[in-house]
């Protein structure tokens, strides 16, 4: 049975899925070994990828300073592990129907796979997962910001994106010209408050790859402070650190700590219980809400994306570069920003066991008490 592009993108639109791009896979041959489509589906033909918007909406809790859960839970995990992979599911599915394999991708990245050791020296190890928005460019269906993060013409950067391999020859989207939709404005560079995408003329800090006949580059955004300001390391957009942690002065924006030991911190951090933090909710966690947020969504995204999404839309928008504009515009009054220095006097609790328990029971046993002992 004949299955055309054509079909493939009704079919998608039918289901909901707001962008879709189809590349030939011969676009792809310069990809390393563990980053390459065809090193998990020889047979592939051509690429299909499609992306579901982020609601500009879901960001105005964090906007306002007042409501995390929105981004994390519908723009973030459910998104990419959730709404999207059942429109993925659903349109392999169609294809399937055609007679043609279809690969839906699993929602994972390079950065966190193809770590493992192969079973044996010189094969390829078994966790291989491809960049899902290089393969993006490849299908035409966007372009690399300065900021890495993947923009359509669409909806600039609020887009999550997945990804189909078929043996199907389809016929390919035209790549769409690097700095299209990128004007090298630099407002996620000014805006990121973890400082982790390099100015924007900064030739040093340019990667580039090139994909079907065309470079595309993009800046090589410092892993380890995105990393621990994404992930509520950063005190200057993160209230609950600030409020659980009120005397850790950590600069996150000028820290050279590895994406690697960021993730290592920021999630035991945010799962982590500590019996002394009983005595003031009951809860056990060190922070609070990231434990919630962590357990019930299984993800927690704190900076919001301020630079690399937020301000990149409003530049975007205001700039006329995509589509789906509002009657407002996003930012109505000055943000905010809280300190990385530590405000006013030490606060907080030193040691909730002796200020709940011991001090209150034996009330001169901490003033002077090495002098008031009689055990000493
Ligand atoms: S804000 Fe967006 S458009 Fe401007 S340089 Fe960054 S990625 Fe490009
Ligand atoms: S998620 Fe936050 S810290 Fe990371 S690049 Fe985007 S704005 Fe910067």
């Amino acid at each position: 049975m004949e299955l055309t592009s054509q079909m493939i993108k009704k079919k998608a639109k039918d289901l909901g899925i707001d962008v879709i791009g189809i590349g030939s896979i011969d676009r792809y041959v310069n990809a390393p070994v563990l980053m390459n489509p065809k090193t998990y589906f020889p047979e592939a033909k051509s690429v299909i990828v499609i992306g579901m918007r982020i609601p500009r909406g879901s960001y105005r809790g964090i906007e306002e300073g007042t409501h995390w859960h929105n981004y994390t839970f519908y723009s973030y995990n459910r998104l990419n592990s959730f709404f999207r992979p059942r429109l993925t599911y659903e349109l392999a599915c169609y294809i399937e129907d055609y007679g043609w394999e279809a690969v839906p991708h699993y929602p994972a990245v390079p950065e966190r796979a193809a770590a493992q050791r192969p079973v044996a020296e010189g094969t390829v190890p078994h966790d291989v997962v491809f960049s899902i928005r290089l393969m993006g460019v490849g299908a035409g269906a966007g372009e690399m910001g300065h900021s890495k993060v993947f923009l359509t013409k669409e909806f600039g950067p609020r887009i999550r994106l997945g990804c189909i391999l078929t043996d199907a020859e389809l016929d390919p989207d035209p790549i769409i010209e690097p700095g299209t939709i990128c004007n090298k404005c630099g407002r996620c560079v000014r805006d990121c408050p973890g400082n982790a995408i390099p100015p924007v003329k900064d030739e040093d800090k340019k990667l580039t790859v090139e994909i079907g006949g065309k470079k595309i580059s993009w800046g090589d955004v410092h892993m380890g402070r995105c990393t621990l300001t994404h992930h509520g390391l950063n005190n200057t957009v993160s209230p609950f650190l600030k409020k659980d942690f009120p005397n850790l002065e950590f600069d996150a924006a000028s820290s050279d700590t590895t994406e690697e030991e960021a993730y290592r911190l920021t999630y035991p951090l945010a799962l982590g219980t500590w019996s002394n933090c009983h005595y003031e909710e009951n809860s056990g966690s060190i922070i609070k809400y990231y434990k919630y947020i962590l357990s019930h969504c299984g993800y927690f995204a704190v900076c919001g994306a301020k630079g690399c999404i937020r301000a990149c839309m409003d530049s975007l928008e205001k700039s006329k570069r995509i589509e789906n504009t509002f009657k407002h515009p996003f930012y109505h009054k000055k943000g905010w920003n809280l300190t990385v220095e530590r405000v006013g006097d030490k606060k907080g609790v030193i040691n909730p066991f002796r200020e709940e328990g011991l001090d209150k029971l034996y009330p001169s046993i901490r003033e002077g008490e090495q002098e008031k002992s009689k055990f000493k």
